[in-house]
């Protein structure tokens, strides 16, 4: 990442060149959700599928689940989100703005940020759920929430893997999906958002194993987030002081990214004991415990939970990726992607239309390959090259008057700028070497 680097300037490439979009933009946006254009929603594919590859790349099982949005009002009182997941909030009668009032955007001993005048409701609890009502009816029993996570459906649905799987504790389920939280302030661009997905990982072990799994997971996060290319200095593993874990957590560390605005959350790794599995036992009568045969003894599995927001981690990868420089005395921005993460990893380039013709073969040989090939044809090479530059794609291949004589292309680096001539015979295995 450069030193230059703002949130401003993420969102406004990401917006110039389809990453992200603000929602409903064309009706003036709505607050706290955001649409992913095509290169923004092949980036999220390619994150998520590198997180459930490593996911699944241990000994020990993990499974992947696909959950329901909608959930029940007995689910969020069991987990304990109907009474307790809320933020506080105050409110300002004059301008009737709301604020968090526990992240240091307000202080009720001064005046309204935005209007400037002191006239604070008190502090109140906020629920982030968003609540529905299923089908024409309006009562309790018709009430349902949009998950705030995707936890829960990974808990409840504990005993149907188990017993449907051919699965033993240890092992561990993993699910990607969306969950809704009516934040009260989403700022911070994709940093924190009303609608998001998550990638968690609920690791189901015995009592006795689960300090020992807890440092291993931590180990194991450390080097999915060095393989996706993030600088070790660009995030560090930050322990919860002891008042700041839940009442049923034994341990918790966050992984934190160095955003533009700061060292920010970027993953929560957390020791859960039995709490949730006893706790959905407990309000739906059904024993969620497991009996091992060996020791005659039935227990309930402790769990560690990896907890990471796809949004998230694809702005800390956009940041981690951000440079700018001088090329031929000309400023260059660039998103310096490794291949893995590249929604373009080639950039194929006619030098003139004429040669187009010419041009397709290479792209269907690339495609053909299994890379991620665009074709080009339009404007300069050197205002090519800029744009490829920007959206972090590795390699542009051009096509020019000498390659029909000698089948031969140039393949420029976006990293090092090197320009290099190579047979077509040659090029696949060059661009993935
Ligand atoms: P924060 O303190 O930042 O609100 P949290 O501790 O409430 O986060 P968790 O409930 O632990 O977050 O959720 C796990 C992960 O889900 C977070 O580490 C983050 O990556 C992601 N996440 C949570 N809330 C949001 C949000 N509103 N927008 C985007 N991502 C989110």
């Amino acid at each position: 990442m450069s030193s230059t680097i703002t949130l401003e300037k993420i969102v406004a490439l990401c917006k110039r060149r389809g990453f992200v979009f603000s929602s409903a933009e064309i009706y003036s946006g709505i607050n706290g959700v955001y649409d992913f254009g095509p290169l923004g929603a092949q980036m999220k594919r390619l994150l998520k599928t590198a997180w459930l590859k490593h996911m699944q790349s241990f000994s020990e099982d993990v499974l992947e689940m696909d959950g329901a949005l909608l959930g029940p009002a007995a689910t969020w009182k069991a987990s304990g989100h109907l009474d307790n997941f809320s933020d506080p909030m105050i409110d300002c009668t004059s301008c009737k703005k709301r604020f968090r009032a526990d992240d240091g955007s307000v202080d009720p001993q001064k005046p309204c940020p935005s209007c400037g005048n002191k006239a604070w409701t008190d502090v109140r609890r906020f629920n982030l759920m968003f609540e529905t009502n299923l089908g024409a009816l309006v009562d309790a029993d018709a009430k349902a929430y949009l998950r705030p996570e995707t936890a829960q459906s990974i808990f409840i649905n504990f005993k149907n893997i188990l017993s449907s799987c051919r699965v033993k504790v240890p092992f561990g389920i993993a699910q990607i999906g969306k969950a809704f939280r009516n934040e009260i302030t989403p700022r911070q661009f994709v940093f924190r958002v009303r609608e998001f997905e998550q990638m968690e990982m609920e690791f189901f072990c015995k009592p006795e194993q689960s300090d020992e799994y807890f440092t291993i997971w931590l180990d194991r996060q450390k080097s999915f987030y060095l393989s996706l290319g993030f600088a070790p200095e660009s995030f560090r593993f930050r322990p919860h002081d002891a008042d700041e874990l839940a009442h049923y957590s034994k341990n918790c560390t966050d992984v934190e990214f160095h955003f533009p605005m700061g060292w920010k959350e970027l993953e929560g790794i957390a020791h859960r004991g039995a709490f949730d599995l006893t706790q959905h036992s407990q309000h739906s009568g059904k024993d969620l415990s497991v009996f091992e045969q060996e020791n005659n003894r039935s227990y309930m599995p402790h769990v560690v939970e990896c907890s990471v927001g796809v949004d998230r981690l694809f702005l800390a990868v956009l940041c981690n990726a951000y440079y700018e420089d001088i090329v031929e005395g000309e400023a260059r921005v660039l998103l310096k992607l490794p291949m893995s993460l590249a929604p373009i990893q080639v950039a194929v380039l006619s030098l003139v239309k004429k040669l187009n013709d010419a041009t397709h073969p290479v792209v269907a040989l690339l495609k053909a390959a299994g890379l991620r090939v665009q074709f080009d044809d339009s404007g300069s090479i050197g205002k090519r090259y800029r744009r490829y530059d920007e959206i972090g794609t590795p390699y542009c291949v051009t096509v020019d008057f000498n390659t029909l004589e000698d089948k031969c292309v140039t393949i420029r680096n976006r990293d090092t700028l090197e320009q290099t001539r190579v047979p077509l015979t040659e090029i696949v295995r060059v661009l993935t070497a």
